[in-house]
């Protein structure tokens, strides 16, 4: 059984769907004006994690993560570019998609996009003016009267006075005419110096649908009115999942989502990664440094989701030493040859267990990954000791199969080496089992050379890149 930290009860609860067997989740996405910097993508890695841990358990999922392609910021881009929003917007959207590959992201069922669902979120908005939860101003916005609601503030456990404080940090210039300055642009009136010529027509007049009402509508038309799961980074649970919470349980009347998850932060020198500190990381900044992919998605993950995370090039050596470590054992156990005696069954079952019972606590990675660690070192002790056979080998390199569907983090490729150096370690190991130490160093100093270690091991060797 998998169990979560549910933000809104603030409990750790089991994940039960309710239909008890498919996951149906909400990811807040991209904002798709820019590309999305390694902060972001702890948010998205972290989802993945998630959709794949449901998979271990036995469930399955229905994810619909979302495109936020209207906002202040693409339409702003779109302007400033003279191109159409769809033209600006294609490049981010496409960007997004080739980070989440990188990052071995599993793809989420549907990720639709708010300039395609503009109809849906006029309804929603007709419905909270009909229902008196929301209002038009002169001007032709449309806010939502949270007056009418008196849940808001469940989620992120604030009361009205407080929220009222951060709400008014919040206003923006297109957030005027306000009963109450907590009120929420569900409608944006069109206005031809900041939206050009981006605005759709509808019933309240021409303009653009406010950002929380893009989620609400598209999280009901592909999920239901409750959602099983809701998710995003800590800094949307306030005022967006707030905001959408009340314009979807103020239209339909039910519970929105059944439960709510937040990451934790990526931060930089104890400040949160983001664009407008300007203190940021794109994945392409690191590959461009020669990091890969999974050594940063390693980076990403290995840290609990509710832990801030600090971001340091350290970390990110270290994050690759690791998989270093795992790269190794899983070499070493491909040439375990048959024949010698084999004691660790019972270790495998320890260490199933233990990944297992790890990843079921709320995702408690730093747990699941340290009993795979100690259970490295103790095989590699019984490979020392020829105590592993290659009944025991294929055992553990199944495990570890088992657990990289949830970790896509081991790599497929053996480091393989140019046939001249596999040939010349081969002679070597005749060499030395003629006992011609004399032959044997000359091609070890020639692989060496090329720029490869030669590691002997009691059934023969493994080839390493320097
Ligand atoms: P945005 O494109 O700004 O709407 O953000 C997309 C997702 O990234 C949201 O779920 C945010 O909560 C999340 N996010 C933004 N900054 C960070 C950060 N520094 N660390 C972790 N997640 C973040
Ligand atoms: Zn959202």
């Amino acid at each position: 059984m998998l169990k979560i930290f549910d933000t809104k009860s603030r409990k750790v609860v089991d994940l039960i769907p309710q239909d008890g067997k498919t996951v149906r989740m909400y990811t807040c996405g991209p904002t798709v004006y820019n590309f999305p910097h390694i902060g972001n993508l702890r948010t998205y890695v972290f989802e993945d994690l998630l959709r794949r841990a449901i998979k271990f358990f036995g469930m399955n999922v229905y994810q619909v993560m979302n495109l936020t392609d209207i906002d202040d910021k693409t339409i702003k881009g779109a302007l400033a570019k003279k191109v159409s929003l769809n033209e600006f917007t294609e490049i981010y959207k496409k960007a997004f998609f080739e980070d989440l590959k990188t990052l071995e992201v599993e793809k989420a069922e549907i990720y639709p996009a708010a300039t395609d669902h503009i109809d849906d979120m006029i309804k929603m908005i007709q419905i909270l003016i009909d229902k008196g939860v929301a209002y038009k101003t002169e001007d032709g916005n449309v806010f939502f009267r949270i007056a009418k609601f008196p849940g808001y503030g469940a989620l992120s456990h604030l009361n009205l006075s407080e929220l009222k404080v951060g709400a008014s940090e919040r206003v923006r210039s297109d957030e005027y005419e306000k009963e109450s300055v907590s009120d929420f642009a569900l409608w944006k009136a069109y206005e031809k110096e900041k939206d050009g010529d981006i605005f759709w027509e509808s019933p309240f007049g021409k303009g653009r649908p406010g950002w929380h009402i893009e989620c609400s509508a598209m999280a009901i038309k592909y999920l239901g009115v409750t959602l099983d799961l809701h998710m995003g980074g800590v800094d949307n649970m306030f005022p967006h999942h707030e905001n959408e919470i009340a314009q979807s349980e103020g239209c339909t009347g039910k519970t929105f989502s059944k439960y709510w998850m937040h990451t934790e932060h990526l931060l930089v020198d104890g400040k949160k990664m983001s664009k407008s500190l300007g203190n940021f990381y794109t994945l392409r900044d690191l590959l461009a440094k020669g990091y890969k992919g999974r050594e940063v998605r390693y980076l990403l993950l290995s840290t609990h989701y509710r832990t801030q995370l600090n971001f340091t090039f350290e970390g990110l050596e270290a994050a690759r030493s690791s998989l270093r470590r795992f790269d190794d054992f899983i070499l070493r156990l491909k040439k375990i040859e048959a024949g010698i005696k084999d004691e660790a069954e019972h270790e495998i079952e320890i260490a199933k267990k233990g990944f297992r019972e790890a990843l079921s606590e709320d995702l408690n990675i730093s747990n699941a990954l340290a009993a795979l660690f100690d259970f490295i070192r103790k095989i590699h002790t019984f490979i020392d000791n020829q105590k592993l056979g290659k009944e025991s080998a294929e055992k553990i390199l199944h495990f570890f199969k088992e657990c990289d569907s949830v970790l896509a983090i081991f790599s497929d490729e053996e480091e393989s080496a140019p046939k001249e150096i596999q040939e010349k370690a081969e002679r070597r190991l005749i060499a030395r089992q003629e006992k011609d130490w004399k032959l044997a160093d000359l091609l070890r100093n020639e692989i060496d050379k090329a720029g490869y270690l030669v590691e002997d091991l009691p059934q023969g060797f493994v080839i390493k890149k320097k």
